[in-house]
């Protein structure tokens, strides 16, 4: 039966299926019942075993080509199963979810202090990944959040050339050799700060690939914004 809060607030936990009380499909006590990241390398947002601030052995060992990682859960349950349930199923809802909690982290946690990037470079699909799936997950959860914090997301200013099979599948080395010159940028970033938005960071190869990319065509600074953060080292340096 219908009660008078949840017709004033229609909205469903994605996670118990209970009316939410809030203006968000995810009710406050599965939200906090999430894996947060708690103790991420200050660059590439590895999980650390501790409260250490100092990066890990593999930003130490090589700086990345981004500024920093910011991640907002750990990929473990239920993580896992909204990312593979929003790629494979094409649950669209779980992206505007995950745009919705990255907006509020951004705005009340990461950059209460300090200014946000100029624009949001999505990490984009190659065509034919694209045209497989029929949407960009990184885009979809780029678009509640550039709406909430009114930044402008460029989805023509970079493209994927090179098509790379499942990252998943591969090791560490092969991963790196597939993404050398995958990106291609059209355009000028001189000066610009740019937060790309990416759904997970595995190896963070991806992203240390675009970053190096978006560097190259004058990009002044690389944020990257993403939902999970897997318990991988990022590897060593990718040659452009
Ligand atoms: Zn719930
Ligand atoms: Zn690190």
């Amino acid at each position: 039966m219908k009660t008078y809060l949840s017709w004033l607030l229609p909205y469903t936990c994605i996670l118990c299926h209970q009316p939410s009380q809030r203006r968000q499909d995810l009710c406050v006590d599965c939200l906090n019942n999430l894996p947060i990241l708690s103790h991420p390398c200050p660059s590439c947002a590895l999980p650390l075993p501790g409260d250490l601030q100092t990066p890990c052995g593999s930003c130490q060992r090589q700086t990345p080509a981004f500024n920093k990682i910011h991640a907002l859960f750990t990929y473990q349950t239920p993580i896992t199963q909204l990312i593979l349930q929003l790629k494979f199923h094409h649950q669209l809802i779980y992206a505007r979810i995950f745009g919705e909690l990255l907006a509020e982290k951004i705005q009340c946690t990461w950059y209460r202090t300090t200014p946000l990037p100029n624009v949001i470079i999505p990490v984009p699909l190659h065509p034919s990944r694209l045209q497989k799936r029929g949407f960009n997950q990184a885009l979809e959860i780029a678009k509640p959040l550039a709406k909430i914090l009114r930044l402008p997301i460029d989805t023509q200013c970079c493209s994927r050339i090179k098509p790379t099979p499942q990252q998943i599948t591969l090791s560490a080395e092969k991963r790196r050799h597939n993404l050398q010159y995958a990106f291609q940028i059209h355009g000028d970033l001189s000066g610009m700060i740019v937060a790309i938005v990416d759904d997970v960071v595995t190896t963070g190869s991806t992203v240390q690939a675009l970053s190096a990319t978006l560097k190259k065509h004058g990009a002044n600074a690389i944020h990257v914004w993403c939902c999970a953060r897997t318990a991988v080292t990022l590897p060593q340096k990718i040659a452009l």
